[in-house]
Parts: structure tokens; sequence; C-alpha cells
């Protein structure tokens, strides 16, 4: 089975395509990590899977149906949640605040409540603080808000944006983990960016490698990690 499955996929910010024809398979309960250095494409891929990008070409298909042209908000309710680089806390607002922003667009008020509770469940360093601005937070916390604010509208498939970026080995090592546990738990399928390549092939079912806005490897993440010439050439390890 299958949760989103793109196909042939061309993305341009003007008339030159960043992305060519690049295939990709997200089944559910799965972590996939695309991988690539820096103007590989990784951000636009999930910044067209999200909505915020029209495509050249090709097709996004999420949960059977086509997501062509579909806005950012219905594509939030149809289950694709995105954590972009950066992180996108709102600085000025507390953390039960922002918490409340990741259910805007949920039907049901009371569902999105629960979410955050268990938000607060999943991250109890957010419950302590929950009435501390965003900008109060350490990076991990921030870090951490963000993926919260996510998890509230129950998504099926997360777009993570380089999660590890300034944060310490350790608090690294806890989300990874804890992504695990929701892929494993809950069925949460995971499309996850990372320059930190290690740490993705530990925690990922399945890498994507994007050299240039093309697919130049797919394959499980230990495949990869084996692969010695793969590595040297395009992951820098
Ligand atoms: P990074 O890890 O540095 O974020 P990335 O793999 O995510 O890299 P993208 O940010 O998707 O790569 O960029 C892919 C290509 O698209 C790069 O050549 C970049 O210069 C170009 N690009 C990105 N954003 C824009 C934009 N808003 N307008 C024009 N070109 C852009």
């Amino acid at each position: 089975m299958t949760l989103l499955q793109v196909a042939g996929l061309v993305v341009g910010y003007g008339a030159a395509p960043v992305l060519h024809e690049v295939d990709l398979t997200v089944p559910p309960a799965t972590i996939v990590t695309v991988l690539g250095a820096n103007g590989a494409g990784k951000t636009t891929l999930l910044r067209t899977l999200s909505g915020l990008l029209r495509p050249i070409g090709g097709t996004i298909r999420f949960d059977g149906g086509s997501l062509a042209g579909v806005p950012v908000e219905r594509v939030v309710r149809l289950g694709l949640a995105h954590v972009p680089e950066g992180r996108g806390v709102v600085a000025e607002l507390t953390v039960e605040e922002n918490l409340r922003l990741g259910g805007v667009w949920q039907a049901d008020r009371r569902d999105a409540r629960l979410a955050q509770d268990e938000v607060y469940e999943l991250f109890p360093a957010l419950a302590a603080r929950r009435r501390h601005a965003g900008h109060q937070l350490s990076g991990g916390e921030r870090q951490m808000l963000a993926l919260g604010r996510a998890l509230v509208a129950r998504p099926r498939l997360l777009l993570l944006d380089e999660p590890s970026l300034g944060l310490a080995p350790r608090i690294t090592a806890q989300i990874m983990a804890l992504l695990r546990r929701l892929c494993d738990e809950t069925g949460l399928a995971v499309l996850l960016v990372e320059q930190n390549v290690r740490s993705a092939l530990s925690v990922a079912d399945q890498g994507v490698v994007l050299s240039l806005g093309r697919v130049v490897a797919a394959a499980d993440a230990a495949q990869l990690r084996d692969d010695a010439g793969l590595r040297h050439a395009y992951l820098g390890f």
C-alpha cells in the first residue's frame, strides 16, 4: 500500500526546472529520508508536496487522490503536515497558542484540544513551558514545538525539513527516536529531509538521494548506508 506517490515531478521557480522527473513513494508507517547536497532540491520537493509551490509537470497522489492544485489548508485537512526548515514557530506567541495554531484547520475543536494534550504527553518539556513565548525556548524546545504543532493536525504524513539543524546530538537522537515510535505505534509516515545523513539513515526505513534535482539513488536505508561509492559521491562521508 502507498500513502504518497510522486511520479515524474518537475518543479521550478522560473522557466528552468529545479526538480527533474522525480519519482518517490512513501508507504504508511514508514520513514523515508531525502538526502543530498545543498541546492539539490530537497526543500523545493517538500514545499511542492505541501501545496506551496505548483509543479510544472508530473503527478502527486496522496491516499489515492491527486494533490495537483490543492490549496495548502486543504492539504493539511487531508492529513499532510509540513514542518519547514527554521521551524516556523511564532516567536511572540506562547507554546499553548502556537499549538492551537496547529489545529486551526481542524473541523473538530474538541479533537484539536485532545491532540494538544497528547503533544504535552509526548513532550513534557513543552507542558512545563506552556505559557512561555516562542522566543524564550531553547532550540530543542522550539523544534519540539514545531513538531508538536504539526502533530495537533493529526497528520498521516509528516514532511520534516532539517529537524536536527542547530540541535545538540542528544536532542537530535531524542527527536529521531520519537519519530520512530510515532511511526511504529500510530502508523504515521514521515518524509525526512536531513543534512545529518548518519542520523537520518539510522532512523529511516528507506532513502532517496537527490543530486541537482534528480533522483540518483533510492533504496532501503541500510543499503544506502553500506554503499561506500554512493556515500563518497553524494553524501560526503
Ligand atoms: P538546502 O539544503 O540548501 O536547503 P535544498 O536541497 O533544500 O538545499 P532547495 O532549497 O530546494 O535545495 O534549492 C534547489 C535549487 O532551487 C537551488 O539551486 C536554489 O538556488 C533554487 N531555489 C530555491 N529557492 C528558490 C527561489 N525562491 N527562487 C529561485 N530559486 C530558488
